[in-house]
């Protein structure tokens, strides 16, 4: 495989990280973008990752500004090199009740998680139907399969998600780019981590396999779509759950 790029969004966060580590394995350019370079974190998991073995470039491009998205990707393809690989990873969460909920929670959930999917993609799109092949990956949720109490702006995101997945893959099938979606249960990142200790216990309790996932398990899953190995799998999602909640 010559150099192709892979691009992650949310590529800093726990499990953007992973996905960044596991494509850069598999041989790629990793782009990582983020919310905003300028902030010294950009600076500091570079070098981290760096130590690491890995060396990683960074965009910055805000995943709810459709021009921004697209800026940052033809810049990619002029300076960098073509994009094989898209992985929607950028995400945020805003919890509460409905009853509870203002408009602003609703509205910076779905903007991030599902129209953020919109832009991304819509970006590369062109640039993959020309070259008649592309990957794109959006990381879904277990929460948008089965809804979670708190979580109805994140729960319609992440469905529509997979509803826009499903849709996209018949358009592009014919053209050599697969659309699928991974959906994690829960996986020991920081978002997860912020909750609070006797409900995170209660959570896994409800866990078949007793455990958290790791980021790394969501990143193998990644690269496993990404890879030749998966050329036949399309409009499909994935779920790396532990067994807390199985469908067909
Ligand atoms: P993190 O908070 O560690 O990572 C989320 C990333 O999203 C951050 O790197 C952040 O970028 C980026 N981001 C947020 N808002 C924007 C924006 N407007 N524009 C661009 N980037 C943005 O979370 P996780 O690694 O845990 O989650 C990654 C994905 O996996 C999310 O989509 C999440 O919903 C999903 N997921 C996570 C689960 C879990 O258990 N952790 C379970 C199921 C799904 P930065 O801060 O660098 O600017």
């Amino acid at each position: 495989m010559g150099k192709t790029v892979a691009l992650v969004t949310g590529g800093l966060g726990g499990i953007g990280s992973e996905i960044s580590r596991k494509l850069s394995e598999s041989g790629y350019i990793v782009v990582a973008t983020t919310f905003n370079k300028e902030i010294e974190k950009a600076d500091e998991w570079i070098a981290e990752q760096k130590e690491a073995g890995f060396n990683f470039l960074v965009e910055e491009a805000d995943v709810t500004d459709f021009e921004a998205c697209g800026a940052m990707v033809k810049h990619v393809e002029q300076a960098i090199g073509p994009v094989e690989v898209l992985v929607n990873c950028a995400g945020i969460t805003r919890d509460g009740f409905l009853k509870n909920m203002d408009e602003s929670n609703w509205d910076a959930v779905l903007s991030t998680n599902l129209d953020g999917v919109f832009n991304m993609t819509k970006s590369v799109l062109d640039f993959m139907l020309t070259r008649e092949f592309g990957r794109i990956i959006n990381i879904s949720s277990v929460n948008g399969q089965r809804g979670q109490f708190g979580q109805t702006n994140y729960s319609a995101a992440k469905a529509g998600m997979h509803g826009f997945t499903m849709a996209l893959a018949q358009e592009v099938a014919r053209k050599g780019i697969t659309v699928n979606s991974v959906s994690p249960g829960y996986i020991a990142t920081n978002m997860v981590m912020a909750i609070d200790e006797e409900i995170r216990n209660d959570l896994i309790s409800q866990i078949p396999m007793q455990r958290m996932g790791k980021p790394s398990e969501i990143a193998n899953t990644v690269g496993f779509l990404a890879s030749n190995q998966a050329n036949y799998i399309t409009g499909a999602n994935i779920p790396v759950n532990g067994g807390l909640f199985t469908s067909f």
